[in-house]
């Protein structure tokens, strides 16, 4: 089992925590065979998700987009929770308070058993109609490419995901908010930290006095804000973390 340095100093502030925060990414699912949007070698490499996943690229191409995203759905639907999540789901059940706030649309933190969820970009599961916004609520056959009409006005229905250039849900983004101004112990993992509003949660969290731990393999913008940087994946680091934890507090 790989050492994470100064795991100490990290379980000494979680065993004092009352309050934890996480933020979570694309990352925390690539071990699950979810692949980033800013991988290289992606099947939609040749496009640019920025076009995709948004209102005028959905009313430009609309077949493309749905086409998209049901490739999305169906890698999906055949991956599982990995390490990374269940620690996480763990960790939730030894505090008095932990907050998760993701980024991630695959409902993969819920599948593991993660229970205070705010999911900042929506989710993949769900639809709902571009035109009217009724919730469209039969269930999608992502190996089917026709796209159903919405059963109110007939309109074009879309993915629950929160396309570029879109508000996010208030209620999950003023939660997100609150948790990381409150929090002793704030966790930014599997995140490259670009896009905002969620990118300023850790910064939210490191002004308001909470020690910020950053878990990602590679350096982003936001590390030198970091009080730890844990360079591994998450479904390496967050199992030691657990286990580690539930050793010194006997939770
Ligand atoms: P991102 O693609 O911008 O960044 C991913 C980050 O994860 C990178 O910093 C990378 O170094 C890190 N990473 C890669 N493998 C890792 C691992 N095994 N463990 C820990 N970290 C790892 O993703 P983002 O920051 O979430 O933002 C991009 C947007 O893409 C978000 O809006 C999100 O909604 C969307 N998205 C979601 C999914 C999903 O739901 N699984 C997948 C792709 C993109
Ligand atoms: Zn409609």
């Amino acid at each position: 089992m790989s050492r994470i340095k100064n795991l100490d100093l990290i379980l000494d502030k979680l065993a004092s925590a009352k309050k934890v925060a996480m933020l979570t990414g694309a990352g925390v699912s690539a071990e699950s065979g979810i692949k980033t949007f800013r991988d290289p070698d992606g099947l939609w490499a040749k496009f640019n998700p920025a076009e995709l996943a948004s209102a005028d690229g959905f009313m430009s191409n609309q077949q493309l987009v749905w086409d998209w995203y049901q490739e999305r759905r169906s890698i999906i639907s055949e991956c599982k929770p990995n390490a990374g999540h269940y620690a996480i789901a763990e960790m939730e059940t030894m505090f008095e308070d932990f907050a998760l706030i993701t980024q991630n649309v695959d409902r993969l933190h819920q599948t593991a058993g993660s229970k205070n969820i705010y999911e900042l970009h929506g989710n993949i599961v769900d639809n709902h109609c571009f035109d009217c916004d009724e919730p469209y609520l039969d269930d999608i056959n992502p190996h089917d490419n026709k796209m159903p009409p919405c059963k109110k006005c007939g309109g074009r229905i879309r993915p629950s995901v929160v396309w570029f250039g879109e508000m996010l849900p208030e209620y999950d983004l003023t939660q997100g908010i609150n948790a990381a101004e409150e929090c002793d112990v704030f966790f930014s993992v599997g995140t490259s930290a670009e896009v905002y509003p969620a990118s300023n949660l850790p910064i939210i969290a490191a002004d308001s006095g909470a020690f910020v731990i950053e878990i990602n393999p590679t350096a982003t913008v936001i590390s030198p804000r970091m009080h730890k940087v844990i360079r591994m994946t998450s479904a390496q680091a967050l199992p030691i973390i657990v286990e580690e934890l539930r050793k010194r507090t006997g939770k």
